[in-house]
């Protein structure tokens, strides 16, 4: 039997790989749901290839076309935020992947585990914002939630056999970003470009900030605590330049278990997508000739004050890491607007955050309550 599989986010960089693993493996997967923000042209070309059952433009003001250029189409076409909540629920979806930005994945996927399907999770946000409800959720509807993110897939993949064993820590492994090796000094002077410029991963813009300033490390440490039961000293950072090892689990006796492989995104989509599973595929394998040196530091959370945050953040808990994840997303926009230097956007994130009332055990109002009102304080923060 197929999966049929919905992407919200397919015109990005996780869903379009994640159409690339469909087109590769048609006897396995089909498409039913596709949605996107705003990129008509790529929806259009999406569907007339893979002719799902649904496609939603957020973008409400994009209907009218995206109509028109689909009218030979048997394809039902929806706009607007609330209709992502619906079409996750539609009785053909066996699976959703969560491959939007941001905090506007939150109730599309609390919606998508409501009518009790598996998730594939490639939007972090909605870990940290609201790890707790998420997970508390995905046990009462007894749906699986399986990692896209490399780091926690290659976490998952140590844990495959494991039972009950206990895990002592994990090593969430970084390449460090393209600002690795830059002295403080200069980090200051860092333009949106040669942020957007990573060494390793071709990704988003908003990814791809983050993993530049670590607070992509920071969210993926709470992501980690969520998915794996972890408290924050189990979690450490490790910078590991060449993106070989994509993390790994010490277990209790001290023995420890890595997931190694060529960069590439696409692994861990059809991971999630086949698990149990593994699919035979044709990506290029790791030559270890090519490799013969796999290195690893500290984190220098001097200079890269976001990692603190986060784990600042992580070990508050209730709204806290909502909060961060809210300022986070206004210092990323107002950095890629050429509004702000790359060293404020922790001085924003650490004014609204030190700002939000803490609530130890938030519902989702307290969220929505939360991300507003310190969206609104890094605003305020930043217009002085
Ligand atoms: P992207 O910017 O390339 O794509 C985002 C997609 O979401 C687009 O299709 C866009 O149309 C849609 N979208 C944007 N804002 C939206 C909104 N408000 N409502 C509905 N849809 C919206 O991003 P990406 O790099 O593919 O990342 C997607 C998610 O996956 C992020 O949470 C990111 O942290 C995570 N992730 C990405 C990578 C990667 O390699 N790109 C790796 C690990 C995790
Ligand atoms: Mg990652």
């Amino acid at each position: 039997m197929k999966k049929n599989i919905a992407i919200l986010g397919s015109t990005g960089s996780i869903g379009s790989q994640a159409l690339d693993v469909i087109r590769e493996h048609r006897d396995k997967f089909d498409v039913e749901v596709l949605t996107a923000q705003s990129n008509v042209d790529v929806l259009v070309t999406q569907t007339n290839e893979f002719l799902p059952n649904a496609v939603v433009i957020g973008d409400e003001t994009c209907y009218d076309e995206l109509r028109e250029r689909l009218k030979k189409q048997p394809v039902k076409i929806y706009a607007g935020n609330e209709a992502l909540c619906q079409v996750v629920q539609m009785a053909g979806v066996d699976m959703v992947l969560t491959a939007m930005v941001g905090y506007a994945g939150l109730k599309p996927t609390i919606a998508a585990i409501e009518a009790g399907k598996d998730i594939a999770l490639a939007n972090k946000e909605t870990l940290v914002v609201a790890g707790h409800l998420i997970i508390e959720m995905a046990r009462k509807k007894q749906v699986r939630i399986l990692p896209v993110d490399s780091e926690h897939s290659a976490i998952y993949q140590c844990l495959a056999g494991e039972g009950f064993n206990k895990i002592e820590k994990i090593y969430l492994t970084a390449s460090g970003g393209p600002f690795r090796t830059l002295e403080k000094k200069a980090l200051e002077n860092v333009s949106p470009n040669d942020a957007l410029n990573h060494p390793n991963w071709v990704m988003g813009a908003k990814i791809t900030i983050d993993s530049a300033s670590l607070m992509n490390k920071g969210l993926e440490a709470i992501e980690a605590k969520w998915l794996f039961h972890l408290d924050p000293e189990q979690i450490e950072v490790l910078v590991h330049p060449q993106s070989i090892i994509h993390s790994m689990v010490q277990f209790e006796d001290g023995s420890i278990k890595a997931q190694m492989g060529l960069p590439d995104m696409k692994l861990p989509i059809l991971y999630a997508f086949s698990f149990p599973e593994r699919t035979k595929t044709h990506f290029p394998r790791l030559d270890f000739s090519d490799h013969a040196k796999l290195t690893f530091e500290k984190a220098d959370q001097k200079r890269f004050r976001n990692l603190n945050l986060a784990y600042d953040a992580m070990k508050r808990g209730g709204n806290i890491p909502c909060a961060l994840n809210a300022a986070n997303e206004i210092a990323v926009q107002s950095f890629l607007d050429g509004t702000i230097r790359f060293t404020v956007m922790p001085d924003i994130i650490e004014y609204a955050m030190n700002r939000i009332p803490l609530i130890k055990a938030p519902v989702f109002e307290d969220f929505e309550e939360t991300d507003m009102e310190s969206r609104r304080l890094a605003m305020a923060f930043i217009n002085g």
